[in-house]
């Protein structure tokens, strides 16, 4: 059997839909696979998120390797000439080649696909806008498209993956490829491309980024004229590289644990004959328990008398607060994730921040911020977790705190309308990835601020006490500053954290003993 190199190839992806297209309507993908390979057990890479999978697909190597985060390709250009993408790649094979890249989710555009090998970029608020600038695309015969659709994630977060508008919006980018598929066949190039549909991660619940089945199998399918009518056995995101540059007529590089580890899946190509190497991504983040109930049993108003909060935050798919004293407005849309320390976790920041004018007294007295912090590469100027407090020059001299993420310090600021300090204690040294539990506490007596690190004590810093005269203020916020732009404008900082907790006085030794007697550590 004779290799068939195809002139065309379109990849096209549907955020958060893993393989809930089953349950819905798709007359489109049904006929578009019809003859093709497909399969709907196709692994996600772990962690379940978009930056990890995005990356593998389009560099071939695993998140390990890739290391982009969703907030690391937001902030950054992709520049690693060591592990080029398909796109990089293509350039060099076809100099003249048409290739670009349409996406809802721009951090794709901006931190994956390089800049400098002449890649028409595009994007667009929502699929809707973004559908015409496909076709319009697919008309100038691209000798590779990639396509990003963003909304069914989007529906997933917000109403819950599975969900009645979750499957609605699937069968909506249903329709989309459909017309995309359609557009292949008037530009006369539909028999000579290879044309792929996959997903980057499932959900569960409104989140993801957890190792249940529901996240981490996706739907895989491809057609095209030498393509196998066929299940695909194992496959991964990580493959989609590989199957592009074989099926535009490149060789798949050798596989590399420490690069590319991209292969052809079985039964896909009948000419192509490299064995395929079964990986099993081994979880790196299991979730540790859910939350126990407050009041119940192990709860948190066990170890903690309710009074003494106040505000417990869990994020647990939600944005409630345990005490029931806050509510909170929602600023764009904060999304979950499921390998949180206790249940699921919030991502916050560019993407979505909250407020609440329910706490105005907290900081009129000590008081301490609790709060567990996924540090990653994605965090490297000043990431404002919580406070309610203007974080920028000129407006922090005024009444208020803010909570800071660095990449390798956490910042507590104080303010008063003529002074502010920042007090910067340095992350664990070893600490490179994961979660890393941080108390900050504020005591007015002692005219003192005490930091624990995972609970241990790792510093106090005198404070002046001008500067702790009255640290309460109108607003507070999660996942930006008062002024509502450090995260948004500033930098654009996406960040991960769980259980948010403040308390109304300052922690001692005993009390971060006890929180870490609540978590079974
Ligand atoms: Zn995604």
């Amino acid at each position: 059997m004779t290799r068939k190199i195809y002139n065309y190839c379109a990849v096209i992806g549907v955020d958060g839909m893993g393989n809930y297209n089953r349950q819905a309507n798709t007359p489109n993908m049904d006929r578009i696979f019809a003859d093709g390979a497909t399969s709907y057990f196709t692994l996600s890479m772990d962690p379940t998120i978009s930056a990890e999978n995005w990356g593998a697909m389009l560099l071939g190597a695993t998140p390990v390797v890739h290391g982009l985060t969703n907030g690391w390709i937001s902030q950054n250009e992709y520049t690693n000439k060591a592990l080029p993408s398909v796109f990089t790649r293509l350039r060099r094979a076809y100099p003249d080649a048409y290739l670009t890249s349409v996406v809802n989710w721009n951090p794709i555009n901006h931190g994956i696909v390089e800049h400098d090998v002449g890649v028409d970029l595009a994007t667009a608020d929502n699929d809707e806008l973004l559908q015409p600038m496909i076709l319009e695309r697919v008309a100038k015969k691209p000798k590779f498209l990639f396509v990003q659709f963003d909304d069914v994630d989007g529906a997933g977060h917000g109403g819950g993956y599975g969900s009645e508008r979750h499957l609605q919006q699937i069968e909506t980018s249903d329709h989309y490829i459909g017309e995309i598929w359609d557009a292949y066949e008037k530009a006369g190039i539909a028999d000579d491309t290879l044309f792929i549909v996959l997903a980057d991660h499932g959900g569960i619940r409104n989140g993801h980024g957890g190792y249940t089945e529901e996240e981490r199998f996706v739907f895989l399918g491809i057609a095209g004229g030498s393509v196998m009518h066929a299940g695909i056995p194992h496959s991964a995101t990580v493959d989609i590289a590989a199957l592009v540059l074989y099926g535009l007529g490149l060789d798949v590089p050798e596989y590399d644990a420490k690069g590319f580890t991209s292969q052809i899946p079985e039964n896909i190509f009948p000419d192509y004959d490299r064995p395929y190497r079964f990986v099993t991504p081994i979880p790196r983040d299991t979730i540790r328990r859910e939350t126990p109930a407050p009041d119940g049993e192990n709860g948190l108003f066990r170890f903690f008398p309710k009074d003494d909060l106040a505000l417990a935050m869990c994020f647990d798919n939600d944005l409630t607060d345990a005490t029931g004293k806050c509510s909170f407005k929602e600023y764009n849309t904060v999304k979950f994730y499921s390998n949180g320390v206790n249940g699921a976790c919030a991502e916050m920041g560019l993407t979505g921040f909250v407020s609440t004018e329910d706490m105005k007294d907290v900081g009129k007295g000590s008081f301490t911020v609790a709060v567990w912090l996924n540090v990653d590469r994605s965090i490297h100027e000043d990431c404002v977790v919580c406070g309610n407090r203007d974080w920028w020059w000129g407006s922090r001299n005024a009444n208020g705190f803010t909570f800071v993420q660095k990449n390798n310090d956490t910042v507590l600021s104080l303010g008063c309308p003529t002074d502010h300090d920042d007090f910067i204690t340095p992350l664990p040294e070893d600490v490179e990835s994961g979660w890393v539990h941080i108390i900050a506490a504020v005591d007015k007596e002692k005219n003192e601020l005490r930091v624990y690190t995972d609970f241990a004590f790792t510093r106090s810093m005198p404070v002046n006490p001008v500067l702790l005269a009255d640290n309460s203020a109108p607003t507070f916020f999660v996942g930006n500053d008062a002024g509502m732009e450090s995260n948004t404008k500033e930098f654009p900082n996406i960040f991960r954290l769980d259980d948010l907790f403040i308390f109304n006085q300052a922690f001692t030794d005993e009390d971060a003993e006890r929180l870490k007697a609540y978590y079974g550590l």
